[in-house]
């Protein structure tokens, strides 16, 4: 049986290996039905200008709501994807379905950035990028309208042919962005060789601001890295105005967070969009302190 940890999401600690393994199999399958039955949903959270306040990108987060399971979290059914292939399939879904969002909402003159998590195993499929470019033609996107969201992990496999297609997709003017930033173990070489246009600053250096030392040092060393290499910086996980502020007298470019938004459904972010073509959706900055 699957055992409830709360917020929402599901383990499988169990203490027999038995019941461990046939709630994995169970969630499994739960999980390849959810796409076909409606359980299975793309939302948006909105990336946010630091100096203007409004949107200027959006992260698609897969999520899934089971009818009997209740929501099941990302961190749970992901890496269960991940490690039975699956998601493969399921990245393919969340792509159509970003790339189909993206086109409409700049259709609908409130153009924005989509940016796309994108797993190792997805990006070493062989066809990969034509299967993304197909996408892009069949929903007349413009490439720079997408952006993909890897981990330092996939920069480290295959060193070789990973870089050969970072640049295939650059070249296409799709986006490339890193995710969880600073907490791989990749070297920084490949920050000046590869094609990368945006760091984002992993949520757990963020959550230590204002106080934590460590943190503000590995961020401010991160947004010095970005100047330098001409990369914009992105601080995931931006919760309360304290640590917007201080992001920004850092001179971080955008943030992510919940201070903005959740990630919502996408014709919740629709209006988010329109909303904030208005009207910055925070205060305007107030003016920079001397620190
Ligand atoms: P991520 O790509 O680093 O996404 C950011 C995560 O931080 C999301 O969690 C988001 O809801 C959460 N978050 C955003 N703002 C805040 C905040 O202010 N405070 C806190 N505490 N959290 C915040 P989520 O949606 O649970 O996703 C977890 C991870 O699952 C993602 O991390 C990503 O690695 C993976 N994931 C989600 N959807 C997909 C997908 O479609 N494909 C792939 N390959 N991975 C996905
Ligand atoms: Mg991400
Ligand atoms: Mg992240
Ligand atoms: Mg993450």
């Amino acid at each position: 049986r699957v055992k409830e940890l709360g917020r929402g999401s599901y383990g499988f600690y169990q203490p027999q290996m038995n019941a461990n393994l046939l709630s994995r199999m169970k969630l499994e399958h739960a999980m390849r039905q959810a796409i076909g039955s409606g359980g299975m949903d793309v939302h948006f959270q909105p990336q946010v200008d630091m100096s203007s306040g409004r949107i200027t990108g959006a992260e698609a987060l897969a999520r899934w709501n089971d009818p009997e399971l209740g929501a099941v979290s990302p961190g749970t059914f992901i890496p269960l994807a991940e490690e039975s292939g699956y998601i493969v399939t399921l990245g393919a879904w969340v792509m159509e379905r970003s790339i189909q969002r993206a086109a409409a909402w700049m259709q609908a003159g409130t153009p924005v950035v989509v940016s796309v998590n994108v797993s190792a195993l997805e990006f070493r499929q062989p066809d990969f990028v034509d299967r993304l470019t197909r996408l892009l033609a069949v929903y007349h996107l413009p490439p720079a309208m997408l952006e993909l969201e890897l981990t330092e992990s996939i920069l480290l496999q295959e060193a070789q042919e990973m870089a050969a297609r970072l640049h295939e997709l650059s070249a296409l003017g799709i986006g490339l962005a890193i995710d969880d930033f600073g907490t791989g173990y990749s070297s920084l070489a490949y920050l000046k060789k590869l094609p990368i246009q945006k760091l984002k600053i992993d949520q757990s250096f963020v959550r230590g601001l204002p106080d934590d030392e460590g943190d503000q040092a590995i961020i401010r060393a991160i947004i010095s890295i970005g100047q330098a290499l001409h990369i914009e910086v992105v601080a995931e996980g931006v919760e309360n105005p304290i640590q917007r502020q201080v992001l920004q007298e850092l001179r971080c470019d955008h943030y992510q967070g919940f201070l903005c938004s959740p990630a919502v459904p996408a014709d919740m972010f629709a209006q988010l969009l329109q909303l904030s073509a208005a009207v910055p959706l925070v205060p305007p900055p107030a003016p920079v302190r001397r620190v």
